[in-house]
Parts: structure tokens; sequence; C-alpha cells
């Protein structure tokens, strides 16, 4: 069963050892968790539905409370302390087109507003109601989760929006390829969220982003019914493709999506390199991104994010032992760890194993053992659990990215990293700060940091201190030159930075795309403008 108020299944847990729990306590003090809310007790609070009735829409308390939010911290404070502001009235699983059709033309002739729901792991609160909004109806599109058609020959498949990432990997696989997209929420993100916050994969490099993948598809709007084919290329005017991209739930509902899809690759492997320091490793992966080595991920940890990885794996011995292998070979405290993604055939894979390595010695880089890369792929999933522990012990996680050129690459992180260093310092409490470059292109990276702080024992100061946080890295992020966003979207928390990169205008016509697909402005409202 589905956590309700944390990540993940509720069988699987990510324990953490006690070296780790008592690193993180010298880093950041002893955390107490907070009392947790049960879900009897939140169910209990939920106000009686607005909505007409209606042979789709249920209006069964606890599916509003599931529905309620995604994942971004303020959501887990909400739903942990059992504070959550407001509910849908309702929720419907549709089936097909027509029930979407149907629910967006009750919606409109009711004055309901609609929140599309994939698999609720948001992050920048895209799901979340507003108090005081009119009716809400929360679509979960679970249901329409088929592979609809395969055309082989051109490598493009087409799926109902609501499958998750093992549906569709699975579905793809027995036919022998794969889409390649494969975010850290993998387990429970879907192909509509994915295109619906233009997310970007672990193995981008090599697969490209959902921007690279999403071929055509289908939009049910208020205004009508937008299909896009899938064209290999077109001169016809501006591609509607990009407006369909990051539409969070705004324009319409999704119902399918073409991608395009790549043959399993005959062997994949992620060997591990450590580099003397953050800077050597950097110019290394320039260097390889902008050589066009045939690599699908290239993701480097700065020292203190590679130390903390150490201390979390929990396997002390052997992390000693490694510790003192590379210090042998000159590698101290500094030094940081890139994961090398190499997938395709044996041939290819060789030359590109060869011509990486090469680059990263070049620069100081230090080859280990492939267990590394293996251990990685292993929990990549698994990672997320970590965060109902930490919770657990009394500490918040939350993660932010942007996206800048690599002149701006180094400032920004350091920006944005002492932002949040030192946010909460005028209170007296500490925040542990991470990054790595998870994702690298010819002319920039995204720059990905994660943070944690202490938990207060009254959600409203929890809630303080990551408004503090935010409001201080956002800031950063947007005076040094970066994208508010350069994966997760924008929802309700990136909404007051948006304008900052796309000026007045740009807004404007964001806005009258809106007005024209959706006029009485029933979807989604509050998100993304
Ligand atoms: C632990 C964790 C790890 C993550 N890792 C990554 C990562 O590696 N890369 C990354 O890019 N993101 C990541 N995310 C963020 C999140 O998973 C992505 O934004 C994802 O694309 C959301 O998909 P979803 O199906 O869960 O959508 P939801 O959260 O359900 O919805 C997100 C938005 O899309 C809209 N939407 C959803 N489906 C449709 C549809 N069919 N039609 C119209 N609108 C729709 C919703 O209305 C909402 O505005 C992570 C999140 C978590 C919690």
């Amino acid at each position: 069963m589905r956590r309700w108020n944390g990540w993940g299944d509720e069988a699987i847990t990510y324990p953490v050892s006690p070296g780790a729990q008592r690193y993180l306590e010298a880093a950041l003090g002893p955390g107490t968790p907070p009392r947790d809310a049960a879900l009897a007790e939140v169910v209990a609070r939920v106000p009686p539905s607005r909505l007409p009735a209606h042979p789709l829409v249920s209006t069964d308390p606890e599916q509003r409370v599931r529905h309620a939010l995604g994942q971004s911290l303020p959501d887990w404070i909400a739903a942990r302390s059992g504070t959550i502001a407001a509910f849908p009235d309702g929720v419907a699983f549709p089936s097909g087109n027509e029930e979407v059709r149907e629910l967006i033309r009750y919606a409109r002739d009711t004055g309901i507003r609609i929140i599309p729901y994939g698999g609720g792991t948001s992050v920048l609160g895209h799901l979340a109601v507003s108090p005081g909004d009119p009716p809400v109806l929360s679509v979960d599109l679970g249901r329409m989760n088929a592979l609809i058609h395969l055309d082989e020959a051109s490598h493009l498949a087409t799926f109902g929006v609501g499958v998750r990432g093992p549906e569709l990997e699975g579905a793809l696989r027995g036919r022998g390829f794969t889409l390649g997209h494969f975010p850290q929420s993998w387990e429970y993100s879907t192909l509509g969220g994915w295109v619906a916050t233009r997310s970007a994969g672990q193995q981008s490099l090599g697969y490209g982003r959902i921007e690279d993948l999403f071929a055509g598809g289908r939009l049910e709007c208020p205004a009508g019914t937008l299909v896009i084919p899938p064209f290999p290329a077109s001169a016809a005017g501006p591609d509607l493709r990009q407006l369909v991209l990051g539409s969070e739930g705004r324009l319409g509902i999704l119902t399918e999506v073409t991608v395009r899809v790549s043959p399993l690759p005959a062997r994949e492997s992620f060997p591990a390199v450590f580099f003397p320091d953050f800077e050597c490793g950097m110019v290394a992966v320039r260097e390889m991104v902008q050589a066009g080595l045939p690599l699908s991920m290239l993701r480097l940890s700065t020292a203190r994010e590679t130390t903390t990885n150490l201390v979390l794996a929990g396997r002390e011995r052997l992390v000693g032992l490694l510790e003192r292998w590379l210090s042998l070979r000159g590698l101290g405290p500094d030094k940081c760890m890139l994961l090398i993604g190499l997938s395709g055939n044996r041939v290819l894979m060789r030359q590109a194993r060869r011509l990486a390595l090469e680059a990263a010695r070049s620069h100081g880089g230090v080859p280990v053992v492939e267990a590394f890369g293996r251990e990685w792929v292993k929990h990549r999933f698994r990672t997320p659990y970590l965060r109902n522990t930490l919770w657990e012990m009394g500490y918040a996680v939350d993660t932010l990215e942007t996206a800048t050129t690599w002149s701006k690459v180094p400032a920004l992180l350091e920006a944005v990293e002492r932002a949040l260093r030192e946010g909460l310092a005028p209170i007296g409490e500490k925040v542990y700060v991470f990054t790595h470059l998870s994702h690298v292109y010819p002319d920039g990276a995204n720059i990905y940091t994660t943070y944690l702080y202490r938990l207060a024992a009254d959600p409203a100061e929890s809630l303080r201190r990551w408004q503090i946080l935010k409001e201080a890295a956002s800031r950063a992020i947007v005076d040094g030159g970066g994208t508010i966003s350069h994966q997760h979207g924008v929802g309700t928390d990136h909404r007051p930075y948006l304008e900052a990169e796309k000026g007045p205008l740009g807004m404007e016509v964001l806005r009258s795309v809106c007005r024209t697909l959706d006029p009485a402005g029933i979807m989604n409202p509050g998100k993304l403008l």
C-alpha cells in the first residue's frame, strides 16, 4: 500500500546506520520527530463535498485526502501534521477520452475547477487546493495506462497518460524497446506528469529529456481537442508540442502521448571515477559532453555530497578501505565522485568508456571498481525512501535545482549553497547542504542541491524555516543567472520567480494561450501563472 503521508510503499524502508546518524547529529544537532497525525484523524476532518452528484465522481473522504497533495516539503509538513488547508471535493478516475471530455463538460457547466492528477509526485505544490477556491475535482488518470500502439518501424509508442514508469518500461521491454526516461520518482510518476512538468530522467544525456521524447499526443481542453501528430520534424510554424510541455494542467488534460523509444541496449554500466576536487571533475565533464561522447549519464558530486553518500552507504569498513586506497593516489577530503553512464552495444560502449576514462585521467581522475556504479543502479529508486527515515529522525530534507551556462556554474552553485547554509543562522539553526551536477549539456549544466534542517515541534515553524530557505535559494538562482527550474516545473512554489525569466510580454503570451484553450479558467487555477 502506498504511504499517504510520505514516500512510496509502506513495506519498504531505508534504514540509516548508527554511524550516519551520528554524522547527521554532529552536523545539525539531535533531531526530534514531530507528532504524526493518523490517516483516520485527517479523514474525519474532511468537510462535506460541494460537488453536484455525477456517476464518474467519488466523494469518498479517504480518496480526497490521498489526492489533496503532492510530495513537496510543504505538502509533507501538511500531511504529517494533519494540517491540510483544503481538499478536493471529489476524485474521478476516467477510463478514456470520452469520460475525460464528459468530466470537463461537467466542470464547465457547474463552475467546478479541475486538477489533473498523474502520479502525485509533484514537488512544487502543483496539486494543492487553495482554501476559498470554488469546488475542486481531482481527475486521476491512473486507469488510462495502456500501451495503445507500438509502431516498431518508426520507434514510436503511444500510451495512455496515466502509465507509471515501471508499467511503461515493462510494456516496452517485452517488445525489445525502452523509453530510457528514469526520473528518481519513476516508481510512481506518470507519462502525462512527465510531459506536463517537462521532466528529466537520470539518463537524459543519452536518451534526451521528456521534450526530446515527446513526439505528439492528445490534449482535451475546455475549448476542444488539440491533437498533435508525431511528425519526425516540421517547418509548419511554431511547434505546439512546446506549449503542451510544461503546461502543468493549465490548458487541459493530456489523455494520450506518443513517445520516441529506443531499442533496448545490449549492455549498460556505470563506472565511477574520483577526482582530486570539484574543479577538476567539472572540467573533465565539460570536455566529455562538448566532445559529444556517446554517454547516457554524467553525474558529478561535490566533495560534500561525495562524503555524504559514502557515509550514508553505511558500509564503514569498505568505505574506509576505499578512502585509504584513494589517499595513496593523492586524493584527500576534497575528492569528488563522478558516475558515468554507458548504454549500447559492446563495441560502442568499449570505445565510449575508453574515451571518457582518458578524459577523466587527464584531469587527475582515478577510476574505481564497478561495484560503485552497480550499487547506485540498485538503489537509485530507493533513495527517496530515505526521506521517510530522516523525517522519523526529526530532519526535513528537500531538493532544489536550476541550470545555467558553464561560465556561471561555479558561482551559482556556491551562491545557492551559501543562501541555504546561512539561511537559518539568525534563528540559531544549521542547514546541511550538498550538490551534484546531474544533467549536462555542451553549453551548461543542471545544479541539483539537497538540504537538510531540523524539524520543529510546531509544523508552522517547520514550514517557516522552509519558506526562509526556499526564498533565499530562489533569489540566489534568479540573481545568479539560473532558470528557476531545470526539471521540477513551476507549480505554486516557483510562480513568483517565473516572470524574471519570461518577461512581461512572455507572461502575457502564456496567459493568452490559457484564455484560448480554457476561457473560463477552470484548469488547475493558481499553478504556473
Ligand atoms: C522523490 C522524488 C524524485 C523526483 N525525481 C525527479 C527527477 O529525477 N526528474 C524530474 O524531472 N522530476 C523529479 N521529481 C518531480 C516529479 O516526479 C516530476 O515533476 C513528475 O514529472 C511528476 O509526474 P506525476 O505523474 O507524479 O505528476 P503529478 O505530480 O500528479 O502532477 C504534476 C503536474 O502535472 C499535471 N498533470 C499530471 N498529469 C497530467 C495530464 N495527464 N494532463 C495534464 N496535466 C497533468 C498536474 O495537474 C500537475 O500540475 C521527483 C519527485 C520526487 C517526489
